[in-house]
């Protein structure tokens, strides 16, 4: 994102509207939302070769979980919503740990029972 401007800033995460823009802090820039006031990480100027701070701060504010569960490897079908695949594998997943905290659970109470 070169010479990112307001218009490249994706909508607030809390509130909604697209009302996000890149303010001068002291020593950098943040993104501030103009309706609810959100913001996201002061990015402060740093040494000259660094990227200029507002460029960072538009890239944080524009983060979003959904950036990193790009980077994951997961199923095909994650961004589906309520796959009945995903589901079924995280309910397994959630019953085998919850078996296995129970199994602990249980040898721990036995070594103490007496
Ligand atoms: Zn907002």
């Amino acid at each position: 994102m070169t010479g990112a401007t307001d218009s490249d800033l994706l909508p607030c995460p809390f509130c909604g509207i697209e009302s996000a823009r890149v303010r001068h802090i002291r020593d950098g820039h943040k993104v501030v939302c103009a309706s609810c006031q959100a913001s996201g990480p002061p990015q402060y100027h740093g040494r000259a070769d660094d990227e200029p701070a507002r460029i960072r701060a538009a890239s944080s504010w524009n983060q979003r979980i959904g950036n990193a569960a790009d980077t994951l490897d997961l199923p095909e079908d994650y961004h589906e919503p309520a796959s009945r695949h995903v589901v079924e594998r995280f309910l397994t997943t959630m019953r085998q740990r919850l078996a296995y905290l129970e199994a602990t659970a249980l040898k721990e109470a036995s070594s103490h029972a007496d």
